[in-house]
């Protein structure tokens, strides 16, 4: 008889600090012990892929696609392990979920980003909770990036905790973009230049 015990864990973390990676590599290991589990990602992020997970470096797995929160559920029934990216841009419910799918018995794992452009925790898109919220009831695996701000022509290299915008602000929280729209920053070269 297969035993997990229930857990939630949250991949949290600026852009370019590896989440979907790390989420991916997770996966793989679930699916070599033979665990039935399930890929899911948010309709909102059509970065790379449509229905895969994609990491920047282009490895990717099929994911399940969905428009919001509730239609997670249905897709985990025959999975024990669910597994499911970019979960800033859901709405707040994927919150309850989640705790519902931890109190099933299953392991659950999430992958998303710690703050928005601005430096503020990731608001989910009904702006009802943030990603705070989530961080706060799961077993948090923080992973920073490397910041690329150039210094006299050279990359700073420190651990960059924010995700900077290097484009026009869009006058939102949320501008889905990939390295032509952000660099991963530092605290000094997130505030200053
Ligand atoms: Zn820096």
């Amino acid at each position: 008889m297969r035993y997990l015990e229930p857990r939630l864990h949250l991949i949290v973390g600026p852009m370019f600090s590896g989440k979907s990676t790390e989420l991916l590599a997770t996966k793989e290991r679930y699916d070599l012990a033979g665990i039935p589990s399930v890929l899911i990602k948010p309709a909102k992020d059509d970065r790379y892929s449509e229905t895969h997970v994609a990491t920047h470096k282009g490895s990717s797995l099929k994911a399940n696609v969905v428009a919001k929160s509730l239609d997670v559920s249905a897709l985990c029934e025959d999975a024990d392990a669910v597994f499911v990216d970019e979960v800033q841009f859901f709405d707040s419910g994927i919150i309850g979920v989640f705790k519902n799918l931890r109190a099933l018995g299953k392991v659950v794992y999430g992958a998303g980003l710690n703050m928005d452009f601005h430096g503020e925790p990731f608001k989910f898109s009904d702006g009802q909770a943030h990603i705070g919220d989530l961080l706060a009831i799961s077993k948090p695996i923080y992973l920073t990036a490397v910041c690329m701000a150039e210094v006299n022509g050279r990359i700073c290299g420190r651990d960059a905790e924010f995700s900077k915008l290097t484009v026009a602000d869009p006058g939102s929280h949320i501008h889905v973009g990939g390295e032509e729209a952000y660099i991963a920053a530092c605290f000094e070269h997130f505030h200053g230049q």
